[in-house]
């Protein structure tokens, strides 16, 4: 075993190399204490106390926190010590709340047919040139490489992911069209004509409630006609083909049923490209590049990731391998949409032991499936949100036409119908997903209801709660607390909680200033009601939506602050009023998303018998100037006290 005595040396050597070293290990009683930490240590307990010194067993479980003499009280004087280097910090490691996996590797293995827009300036590392190409849907289009059609590709898809019209300036004439209708009118056309006219493109939008097809596509998925009716199995599962006012399709797909039969055309032409229907298949084979990708989600500090909105068993195993790597880094927890774990007769699992009971239990990287995912309405910038008066997407804007948006759900009855079989087994954690107020409404009187018919042990989590509305947070609140009324009986209390994807105000709040109507974007990710009517939240990125990266969610939260495509040279405050404090921030990407999803008995917060997931960071955010909190460094990532480096 390596000495890690504590020396000043060692400092010297950790400032220098900026980076911490692991100690720990090697034989003896598993609970015997095996490295000390010592410096600033934001613990992130109840009362957020900062403590001295930590001490971690060979378990990789937190024997004791508080001042140094507390700590090594009965510990040998040689016991191995990390002392932080001077402005260091340790904290939690943080927790990724909601996030997609797949997705996630999947636009990293896609290389030039990515065309995210990109990121306002402290957020993005790409260069100006290939930010330029990206800034318009036309020329993002026209920077996918296709290859020329020859007789074996012509019938293969070309598939781009991640286009957003919503930032993505439409510019009329690019790609030699002279048609001046909008591209949110005629995707299929511009795919066309910036893309290609011989072989099928279908590119997904960077939401994932919306995706477009080229005239190619829509002859693939009709057996060769260039048009077909509209399968049953799409408006079953809320989806749609939008038609225009000939009634043509127009090639938008709206969410994931209305654009699946295009999906399994895309699989069944593959000759080169990526197979997406055999994720492990793709794991397996794309290796070097997926690790790249998550290590990428460990750099930022993530040690536990929840995938909130795995599609069935296929995808669930994948996320069962990869957690099963050797180096995998992080630790997995994953929800299932709610129409296919009773198709694929998924049952809730946990992990495989819990150190909360058994003290020989190290903590495995699988945290099971224990969450059921419904989706109630689509997304915000993809004019999909379900909205409810006073609030409406703009006659003018980007979202003309759209009006109150759109539903997946009939309305809070079919949400109840839908969830009805997993809140009575009672052993599902619940998650709805809903963006606009409309959505969160019915949400709120979905749960009420379900809560009547029987108590959750659970906490539920609403999952984006986007678009704020006072009353509906209010109402919240009274579900809380067990003073909200349906049909006139009182609904006992109910743990229901809410996460924000707070990139909304970072990178879209402007666009949204335009789509809906005049104040409504204000109170986007409303913070201030949550506060005010005490509702708990946390901050999450919906990875491939946006970077999971929670240093820059605290950021984002705390200034609030955001910038105007396309040359950001416009930047404001968007909504002081629902400012976080850094505080409430760090818990939101901490103790209270572990708390959402039932783990914060092991992770979260640095406190004695939970396990030893944390973070050091070059600087403590808590004395950062907010604008740069985004911009610490992440030194090391410990997973149940063992580092990613050192
Ligand atoms: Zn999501």
């Amino acid at each position: 075993m390596r000495s890690c005595r504590r020396t000043t040396g060692l400092v010297a050597v950790t400032a220098l190399l900026g980076v911490l070293t692991g100690c720990g290990g090697g034989g003896g009683d598993r609970s015997e204490v095996a490295t000390v930490y010592v410096g600033t240590i934001l613990t992130v307990d109840a009362k957020d106390s900062v403590a001295e010194a930590m001490s971690v067993n060979r378990t990789g479980h937190i024997v004791k926190v508080g001042t140094e003499a507390h700590v090594r009280a009965g510990l040998p004087e040689d016991v191995a010590t990390v002392q932080l280097a001077p402005g260091q910090v340790l904290a939690p490691g943080f927790v990724e709340p909601h996030m997609h996996l797949a997705p996630t590797l999947i636009q990293d293995l896609v290389g030039d047919h990515n065309i995210a827009p990109c990121l306002p300036p402290p957020f993005e590392s790409r260069s100006a040139a290939e930010c330029a190409k990206l800034a318009d849907i036309g020329s993002a289009l026209q920077s996918m490489t296709v290859a020329p059609v020859d007789e074996k590709n012509a019938r293969e898809f070309v598939f781009g992911m991640n286009l957003d019209p919503s930032r993505q300036q439409f510019i009329p004439g690019r790609c030699g069209t002279t048609s001046t209708i909008p591209f949110s009118a005629r995707p299929k056309d511009y795919l066309d004509a910036c893309v290609s006219k011989d072989r099928p493109v279908f590119v997904l939008d960077q939401s994932g409630h919306l995706a477009y097809a080229n005239s190619k596509a829509f002859a693939a998925v009709c057996g060769g006609a260039p048009n077909c009716a509209v399968p049953d199995a799409v408006t079953k599962g809320g989806g749609g083909w939008v038609r225009d006012d000939n009634g043509e399709y127009t090639g938008a797909l709206q969410e994931a049923a209305g654009y699946q039969p295009f999906m399994a055309a895309m699989e069944k032409s593959r000759v080169t490209g990526l197979s997406l229907a055999d994720p492990a298949k793709l794991i397996r084979d794309n290796l070097p590049a997926v690790r790249t990708s998550i290590g990428k989600l460990r750099a930022a500090g993530l040690t536990t990731i929840t995938d909130g909105g795995v599609a069935g068993r296929r995808l669930l195993d994948a996320d069962r391998l990869l957690s099963d790597g050797k180096d995998f880094p992080l630790r997995i927890n994953a929800a299932v949409t709610f129409d296919t774990a009773n198709r694929d007769g998924i049952t809730p699992t946990g992990p495989g032991c819990d150190p909360a009971v058994d003290k020989d239990c190290v903590l495995p990287r699988w945290l099971g499936a224990r969450g059921i995912k419904l989706w109630a309405d689509g997304s915000t910038q993809g004019c999909t949100a379900k909205l409810a008066a006073p609030t409406v997407y703009r006659a003018d804007g980007h979202c003309a036409g759209a009006g109150e948006g759109r539903a997946d759900v009939a309305g809070p009855d079919e949400i109840v119908k839908d969830l009805n079989d997993y809140w009575m087994a009672g052993n599902w954690q619940i998650q709805v997903h809903a963006n606009g107020n409309g959505a969160n409404a019915w949400t709120v009187r979905a749960l009420a209801t379900l809560q009547l018919r029987k108590r959750a042990t659970q906490p539920v989590l609403i999952i984006h709660h986007t678009v704020g509305d006072e009353r509906v947070s209010a109402d919240l609140g009274k579900l809380r607390r067990g003073e909200y009324v349906v049909d006139g009986q009182k609904v006992p209390a109910l743990d229901v909680r809410v996460t924000h994807l707070i990139g909304h105000v970072a990178y879209w709040g402007d666009a949204f200033g335009a789509m809906l109507n005049p104040g409504a974007a204000q109170n986007i990710d409303p913070i201030g009601y949550d506060r005010k009517y005490g509702n708990p939240w946390s901050l999450h990125s919906d990875s491939m939506v946006t970077p999971a990266r929670p240093l820059w969610y605290v950021q984002q939260a705390v200034t609030r602050q955001t910038w105007a495509y396309p040359d950001f040279a416009k930047t404001y405050v968007l909504g002081p009023q629902h400012r976080a404090s850094v505080v409430e921030a760090l818990r939101a990407v901490t103790i209270e998303p572990a708390t959402q999803h039932g783990l914060q008995k092991w992770v979260g917060s640095l406190e004695p018998g939970k396990v030893a997931d944390f973070v050091v960071l070059r600087a403590n955010p808590m004395t950062t100037a907010p604008d740069k909190i985004g911009a610490i460094a992440v030194v090391n990532t410990y997973l149940g006290g063992v580092a990613t480096k050192g």
